[in-house]
């Protein structure tokens, strides 16, 4: 399954990728913003976004997907430093399928993916 990976952080990008491959996610597609990821959605099964991003954010990008019929299902899952009950709830309405908090480690990521792939 070809996975998007988008975050502003080239070092978040990498861990991210580093896990996924370590978990069987070999084809893993990596962008900087929003705009970047929506240029790269072509394929993609599963996408990881970051909200807070230079250029267009992970909220925007998540409303920008869900637009486009073909991946109106595909599984999104936000990766963020804001947990707060407020800032979920906004990115569930934005059409986000899970969230999970930074920091957070592999299993905690590969079991967040395992639950939404469901
Ligand atoms: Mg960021």
């Amino acid at each position: 399954m070809k996975v998007l990976v988008i975050d502003d952080s080239f070092a978040i990008r990498r861990i991210i990728a580093k896990f996924l491959n370590s978990a069987g996610y070999e084809d893993v597609v990596l962008a900087s913003n929003g705009s970047e990821g929506l240029s790269r959605l072509s394929g993609v099964g599963l996408i990881l976004t970051d909200w807070n991003m230079p250029g267009m954010d992970g909220l925007t990008f998540v409303t920008e997907v869900r637009k486009r019929e073909e991946f109106a299902e595909v599984p999104i899952l936000m990766v963020t430093g804001a947990g707060t009950k407020d800032a979920v709830l906004e990115a569930l309405e934005a059409g986000v399928t899970d969230y999970i908090v930074k920091p957070f480690t592999k299993a905690t990521l590969i079991k967040k993916l395992e639950e939404i792939l469901k």
